[in-house]
């Protein structure tokens, strides 16, 4: 059996091109690098089951070798990197998701679509349900990836309707671990990184809004579950355990020893104020449920950030930061 994924040298692709290995699977990752990082994929090196292909699938892809499974995650998923990226980030949405829904046509394989919780904007419901259609804003600066994953969904049951396309989408809620990016620009990886070199965490608003996080093992076990089940409409996958950002800021400060008061700072356009998922569908049909809490995982990765201080040049990003978000220091 043999598997394409995606953004294979992110964070989410890396593990998840792992986990189908260690299933016995062949993996064929693609990735045009802008986000993604070949430091994740390292450790395949030397892995006869894996191979990387250098690619933009904004761009159509055409293998002769068979597939089983097309697996789409690729896009920049830090709301940093997608305000960056904007136009890139709408492509790869749009034009990526109509091109591996071709590729998995063309090849009778499986379609698992990488969506997220963002497709439900500034929730009016709450916990998120999947049947909620959601609050965005398609001209504010997050439209590009909520928007760009909206018509990915769309665009993933009008294959699944008119082709009769194998398909899964999993709508992803905030993931954390190792192998993200240092200068992410997500709310862990600041914090954490803040923490361990002494500097203020910066909270942005008053830390009163919410998210729920789900650590990496879980996230990647449930998308794999959605995999190998024959539920076709979304389901949401993510840690119902909800915290507002101020109490990660003092979980994060607890799990790196730091003592520096945090530093409020305007709070982004259109930030959710809160998010939670309902996980009722994933529990029920695919028999999954996180079971690492924020403070266990949160140990789990501090390690791995750790490593990383004073080495960030490893990463390749090439965009500048646009709105309120703090820089480090250290090349992008
Ligand atoms: N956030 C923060 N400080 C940071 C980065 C993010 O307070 O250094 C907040 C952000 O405003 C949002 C939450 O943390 O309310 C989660 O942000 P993130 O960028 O991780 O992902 P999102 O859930 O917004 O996609």
């Amino acid at each position: 059996m043999r598997v394409l994924i995606t953004g294979a040298a992110g964070f989410l692709g890396s593990h998840l091109a792992d986990r189908f290995l260690a299933e016995g699977y062949e993996v064929v990752g693609v990735d045009n690098l802008v986000t993604g990082c070949r430091g994740n994929l390292a450790h395949l090196d030397d892995e006869p089951g894996f191979s990387l292909i250098e690619h933009d699938i904004s761009k159509p892809l055409f293998l002769d070798s068979p597939l089983d499974g097309v697996l789409h995650f690729a896009s920049p998923a830090s709301p940093v990197d997608y305000i960056d990226l904007p136009i890139q980030t709408l492509k790869v949405g749009g034009l990526g998701t109509h091109n591996t829904l071709g590729l998995a046509l063309r090849h009778g394989a499986r379609y698992l679509l990488a969506s997220t919780s963002e497709v439900y904007g500034d929730p009016q419901v709450h916990p998120q349900t999947e049947d909620y259609w959601g609050n965005v804003n398609p001209v504010g600066p997050r439209g590009v990836y909520d928007e760009a994953k909206r018509f990915a969904e769309a665009m993933t049951m009008a294959y699944h309707r008119a082709h009769g396309l194998d398909t899964r989408i999993v709508r992803i809620f905030n993931t954390y671990g190792a192998r993200m990016r240092p200068h992410d620009g997500r709310v862990v990886s600041n914090f954490i990184m803040q923490g361990l070199r002494g500097e203020p965490m910066t909270v942005y608003g008053d830390g009163t809004q919410t998210r729920s996080f789900c650590f990496v093992d879980d996230e990647i076990d449930g998308i794999y579950r959605l995999f190998q089940s024959t539920r076709v409409d979304p389901v949401n996958i993510g840690n119902p355990a909800e915290f507002t950002i101020r109490e990660l800021a003092e979980l994060v400060m607890e799990e790196t020893g730091s003592a520096v008061p945090p530093d409020f700072r305007t709070l982004p356009v259109d930030d959710p104020a809160m998010r939670r998922p309902d996980i009722t569908a994933a529990r029920r049909e695919l028999g999954w449920t996180p079971t690492v809490s924020l403070r266990e995982g949160l140990r789990k990765t501090v390690p791995y950030f750790r490593e990383l201080v004073g080495r960030e040049e490893r990463w390749n990003f090439k965009g500048t930061p646009r709105y309120d978000q703090p820089d480090p220091g250290s090349p992008r």
